[in-house]
């Protein structure tokens, strides 16, 4: 028998394949909150490199900021869940959070929970400042303001509240820049978005992203007779790519939307029979340029073996081994008629294995989709799109869903 499973499937083995690179730490409201790699680098040379006796108290610190930057984003996540949307973690790298959330909001929605991060940074600050106000009697501004200076005489608790409360002002100040990927873009491109569609108010907060970006790095490297500062022009770049991303997944959001996946499948493929030797499968693999076989039993879809599956299993049993034995038995099925984005976005089936179509789980599989049809098929949309553009050069606002990250 067959299992038809949900169109993205989940299993904790691909989260663990997709986060090779993070540990988890947390878990806030479902949402795991994970700390890639370089971030743990990070910490361990500010802590073993000992700055000036002091490595363990600033790693310590550290902590304190990213703390911040984590209810940020918790404030992003949990509007996002408020309002129904699924998030699927919180990653922390050495410049940041990244949020995901599972589908891309309504510009609405969107404007909601791009201002939600900032604003959880607003109310650390209020509440630092009044704790320094009772317990030091000095006004924050008046602590900042010496902090800056560089004079000042403070105690190192009441010092590093000071940076603490200064680092979260300027998240809130960095984070409002209206330019993608910051949170200021979201709001700029939301707002953008109710009068001239999606897709030119992303190029248009994208293009000022870069722009940004350029002057950052500019800055970083201290062109206008600053000090120079490298950690900016790590965020510069940061900042360059997030943004030209941000404009390419629209353009392909856009270019997939309301097709639905029977116009991407193929319907002559070559099947195996789950008793059919790797022998006898090598054999039909090397007959043309097909790389995943639907195994049948007994007139059902039992199974999928791919190409690297087959070669594993030549590789540890030889060829008189059966297909049954190294098949993928996680088979996808999807209807004619359900949308391809819903099967080609970041992590879901398509990335992992083809799907078959059939009208209902009793009727025969009328065809098959691998990701390779799917982006042939999308190539060709894109290109009768630009042809059509050059006509008409307009298309409202089109609603898609697909994986959005926040910062
Ligand atoms: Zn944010």
């Amino acid at each position: 028998m067959s299992t038809p499973i949900n169109p993205a499937p989940k299993t904790d083995q691909q989260n663990e394949a997709r986060h090779s690179w993070s540990v988890r730490v947390a878990v806030v409201s479902g949402i795991p909150i994970r700390l890639h790699f370089t971030f743990l680098l990070l910490l361990a040379f500010i802590a073993i490199s000992g700055y000036g006796g002091t490595g363990l108290v600033q790693a310590g610190f550290l902590i304190a900021v990213f703390f911040c930057v984590v209810l940020h984003e918790l404030g992003h996540s949990l509007v996002a869940q408020r309002l129904g949307y699924g998030v699927r973690d919180i990653v922390l790298y050495p410049i940041g959070g990244v949020a995901s959330i599972e589908e891309t909001p309504r510009a609405r929605h969107e404007l909601l929970i791009a201002v939600a991060g900032p604003l959880v940074n607003v109310v650390i600050v209020g509440l630092l400042a009044t704790y320094m106000q009772f317990f030091t009697g000095e006004t924050a501004i008046e602590r900042i303001s010496g902090l800056i200076r560089g004079g000042g005489i403070a105690s190192a608790g009441t010092h590093y509240l000071t940076m603490l409360l200064y680092s979260n002002i300027m998240l809130v100040v960095f984070n409002m820049i209206p330019a993608f990927p910051m949170d200021g873009g979201r709001v700029l491109r939301a707002a953008l978005a109710l009068k001239i569609g999606r897709v030119r108010a992303t190029q248009i907060a994208a293009g000022i992203g870069q722009v940004v970006a350029v002057l950052l790095a500019l800055t970083g490297f201290g062109v206008w007779g600053n000090p120079q500062n490298y950690f900016l022009v790590i965020i510069a770049l940061f900042v360059y790519f997030a943004a030209g991303q941000e404009r390419a997944a629209e353009q392909s959001r856009d270019v997939m939307s309301d097709a639905p996946i029977s116009d991407a499948m193929m319907r002559e493929y070559h099947t195996l029979a789950h008793g059919d030797t790797l022998k006898h499968a090598a054999d039909v693999l090397l007959l043309g340029s097909q790389q995943d076989f639907p195994v049948v039993a007994g007139g059902d879809i039992v199974g999928m073996l791919s190409r690297s599956q087959l070669l594993r299993g030549l590789a540890r049993e030889g060829d008189s081994a059966y297909v049954a034995s190294f098949m993928d038995r996680e088979v996808v099925f999807a209807t004619p008629g359900e949308p391809l984005q819903d099967y080609l976005l970041s992590s879901h089936a398509l990335r992992r294995a083809p799907v078959l179509i059939r009208e209902t789980p009793e009727s025969a599989v009328v065809g098959m989709v691998t990701l390779e049809n799917a982006m042939e098929f999308l190539t060709l949309r894109q290109i009768a799109r630009l042809r059509d553009d050059k006509d008409n050069g307009d298309f409202n606002g089109t609603r898609s869903d697909s994986g959005e990250k926040l910062v």
